[in-house]
């Protein structure tokens, strides 16, 4: 009998979410009936359940797991009964997995921006890293930096309470003096091998670049963990100056492979699910 895997994406606002159809279709490729629902709290009425009751209901009705995204990534973990080490260095859960009558947290967006800096930038110099933007993804970014040979992390928010929210969280785990929040963008990103936009700018309702151009150079790398556009107007401009650019597809197609391994158990085929990825 084909076996059955019922997960979904808790989340709100996640209509135009890629992500049901890269599980689905690699779930077929391992020949499962692999059904991934969209439990979005903007179709759920005027009052919808508190998140409480949104994971006792999935576990009930028998998910085997569950992605989380915006706006429940730090509340959730209130209602899950142990963390991985990941979603404990990060401070947030994106993955959850009912197994054995327990709930367990995981966090794949910093194992997928760590996988997908491994595979593209890693053979790069990256003692000195500037992070523009220190928010739920910025936290898992910035966690994954400093677990991938990062010496020295310079966080940048606009919310300067952010940064400093973020850099003292992890300093606390990482050690003193690699993570600290850039007391001058210019200086921070003059002293870097790298940078990396975690803000939202540079998706369609936030056009632009979040640094001044003339900051970035040749000998850089820069990352994007936007994907919508897949290439943003910072990649293209570092393209231009020559720089070696990662995208944000990178940690978007990883992070969901990650997850259906660790919903299934089965090894991943992260090419066929970033062609997935590039279809839609
Ligand atoms: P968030 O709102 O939690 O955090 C964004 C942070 O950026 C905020 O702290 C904000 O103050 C800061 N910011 C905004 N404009 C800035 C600027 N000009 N300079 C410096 N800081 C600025 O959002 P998030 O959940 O962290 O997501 C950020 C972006 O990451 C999203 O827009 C999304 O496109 C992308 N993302 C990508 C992936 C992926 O898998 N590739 C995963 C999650 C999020």
């Amino acid at each position: 009998r084909q076996r059955s895997v019922l997960v979904g994406l808790l989340g709100r606002g996640i209509q135009r979410s890629r992500t049901p159809h890269m599980h689905e279709a690699e779930g077929r490729r391992h020949g499962l009936a692999y059904v991934y629902k969209l439990l979005d709290t903007d179709r759920m009425g005027e009052t919808p359940p508190d998140i409480g009751s949104l994971v006792a209901f999935a576990r009930h009705f028998g998910f085997q797991g569950l992605n989380v995204t915006y706006p429940f990534k730090q509340a959730i973990m209130a209602h899950l009964d142990r963390l991985s080490a990941d979603a404990q260095a990060v401070g947030a859960v994106n993955t959850v997995v009912f197994a054995d009558g327990r709930a367990i947290g995981h966090n794949t967006d910093r194992s997928g921006f760590a996988a997908s800096f491994r595979r593209d930038i890693a053979g790069r110099p990256h003692r000195n890293v500037l992070q523009l933007g220190a928010g739920g993804a910025g936290a898992a970014v910035a966690s994954a930096l400093l677990g991938s040979g990062v010496e020295t992390l310079r966080l940048h928010d606009v919310d300067a309470g952010r940064a400093i929210d973020l850099a003292g969280r992890l300093a606390a785990t990482s050690g003193a003096g690699r993570v600290s929040v850039a007391e001058s963008v210019a200086a921070a990103a003059a002293e870097a091998d790298g940078l990396v936009n975690a803000t939202p700018v540079g998706m369609a309702a936030s056009p632009g670049i979040a640094i001044a151009p003339e900051l970035i150079r040749a000998d850089m790398w820069v990352a994007d963990i936007v994907y919508l556009p897949l290439e943003t107007e910072l990649l293209r401009c570092a393209r231009a100056k020559g720089c070696l650019t990662l995208a944000g597809r990178g940690m978007a197609i990883h992070q969901a492979a990650f997850a259906f391994e660790l919903f299934t158990g089965i090894v991943a085929d992260i090419d066929a699910m970033g062609r997935d990825f590039d279809a839609l």
